[in-house]
């Protein structure tokens, strides 16, 4: 199986794809031929979560071998990286709404279950196309991606990993987190300016010829870790095909009968992985995106018009805060039945006019598959602390807006009679001062003094990678202004050079 571009025919091997993440054209890799329909309960049933996660990488990463990629998984997904044994648990509302909890990783957040496998992805794919540099993975974070790719990637051979985050925009949490990172292969800084100032800025450096050559004299290669790489994208297909095992054996839907899903969005990656798990056989019957007040994507599944000129906010849902969703583009793909030429001309326009249209025909197609929908703050807030009184769940704020749209959808009698799964991307703790006000409690200055008294409430144990965390000393505090991200990351180059 060999991926190609979504804008050109231009065609490589998953170890190249994986290595290089974007296509030379600026398109994205997607399987040459996708293994449409080759799952089925009868061949599911019985697996543990990572046999299934082997089954459905066995689909897309053949250039490695069964055993190869059975080890990669084994030291993935093991009771050192994921809290319950299940990795994915489902949680039963009432008969017909589950939660899948995605949130039992080192960091709390969804992002580790791509993040836990894409180090050992990665190093394979390294080994394959015989390229000996030390690779040094380039973040820019908001929050969530940041440390659990500093998780993924910690004391991982050959790899390095520096992260820069906006030094006032991430929750008090996420800070600790980033601040206390160990690993002697990780440097973490904050930068005075916002999450776009970081991310373009390292868009300069990475794409700067002096600063690559530089590298490669010392023996380094740039990469990054986030969300369009196929290495992050396909194993997580695997959860929404372990949930559907759940959701048969505990008996809430029979086996082939279809039901639908609601994923809090942000970048598209997490919905795109229940799409992909939908065309490889599992009964999927819709997929609904839900937005915070950046709406961006609601309102396509509703116009079929994707517009992104329109203010950003920042909302209680910060992973949501995006108005062009990179993992969109694959999407457009199938929109267009595989028709290359047609998402280059699509993304172009978006490009010069920030604007594109599908055709009303498309968008009837695409709506048998998806719909959208919507909530704002006060909504989310009011969400937590009904779902908590009525049935004593503490969501988080990104969870929360998905079982807002759920709510909406069902009130406005637009729900349908299928078994529906919330998609759970954090636990509520990651966001103390949210669930803080959401349940009418005081905030406070300290996280951790909120979490106490949160607990103190619901009951709900601190789990161990947060408890770990307060007792950990600060590693890396420095702020440093955004002018100065070049030099930071040439001197991290110097460091990894004379450690090899
Ligand atoms: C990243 C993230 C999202 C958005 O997921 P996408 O794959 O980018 O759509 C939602 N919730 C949380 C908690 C996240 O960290």
């Amino acid at each position: 199986m060999n991926f190609r571009s979504t804008r050109s025919s231009e065609c490589v091997s998953p170890s190249f794809a994986l290595l290089h993440g974007l296509a030379q054209d600026g398109g994205l890799y997607v399987p040459e031929s996708f293994p449409e329909n080759v799952l089925d309960y009868k061949q599911l049933a019985g697996k543990t979560y990572q046999e299934i996660v082997a089954v459905v990488l066995s689909h897309f990463f053949t250039n490695f071998s069964d055993e190869e990629r059975k080890q990669m998984i084994a030291s993935a997904y093991n009771e050192e990286t994921f809290r319950d044994e299940q990795i994915v648990p489902l949680h039963s509302m009432d008969t017909d709404l589950s939660i899948s909890e995605l949130f039992h990783g080192r960091t709390l957040a969804f992002k580790d279950l791509a993040l836990s496998l894409f180090p050992y992805l990665l190093t394979a794919a390294k080994k394959q196309e015989k390229e000996d540099r030390n690779i040094l993975i380039l973040t820019a974070t908001s929050g969530d991606t940041g440390k659990a790719a500093l998780e993924g990637f910690k004391n991982v051979p050959g790899t390095n990993i520096m992260v820069f985050y906006p030094s006032e925009g991430v929750s008090p949490m996420q800070k600790q987190q980033m601040q206390k990172q160990e690993g002697n292969n990780v440097k973490v800084s904050a930068i005075y300016g916002n999450f776009d100032d970081a991310q373009s800025f390292l868009k300069r450096v990475f794409t700067n010829k002096a600063v690559n050559e530089y590298a490669d004299k010392k023996g380094v290669l740039f990469s990054s870790a986030n969300s369009i790489n196929v290495g992050r994208l396909f194993p997580q297909v695997a959860y929404y095909v372990s949930t559907y095992v759940s959701l048969v054996d505990t008996g809430c839907i029979n086996e082939g009968e279809a039901f639908d899903v609601v994923v809090p969005t942000g970048n598209f990656g997490n919905i795109l992985a229940g799409y992909f798990a939908k065309k490889m056989g599992i009964p999927i019957g819709q997929l609904i995106c839900a937005s915070n007040k950046n709406n961006v994507l609601s309102d396509f599944f509703e116009t079929g018009i994707y517009d992104m000129k329109r203010p950003f906010y920042t909302t209680s849902s910060p992973s949501m805060d995006i108005l062009l969703s990179s993992n969109f583009e694959r999407f457009l793909f199938y929109v267009s039945g595989e028709n290359a030429g047609k998402v280059a001309q699509w993304e172009k326009e978006l490009q010069t006019t920030g604007r594109m249209a599908v055709t009303t025909e498309s968008l009837k197609i695409l709506r048998k598959d998806f719909a959208g929908g919507w909530i704002n703050d006060a909504e989310t807030r009011a969400v937590i602390n009904h779902v908590y009184n009525d049935y004593g769940y503490l969501l988080d704020p990104h969870t929360a807006v998905a079982y807002g749209v759920y709510l909406n959808r069902h009130k406005q009698g637009m729900g349908s009679s299928r078994h529906t799964v919330i998609m759970s991307t954090a636990h509520p703790y990651k966001f103390p001062p949210v669930i803080c006000e959401a349940l009418a409690l005081k905030t406070a200055a300290d996280p951790f003094d909120m979490l106490t008294d949160i607990g103190a409430v619901t009951g709900i144990a601190l789990p161990k990678p947060l408890a770990d965390l307060q007792n950990k000393p600060v590693r890396f505090s420095d702020a440093i202004p955004k002018e100065e991200m070049k030099q930071a990351v040439l001197s991290f180059v110097d460091s990894i050079s004379q450690k090899s």
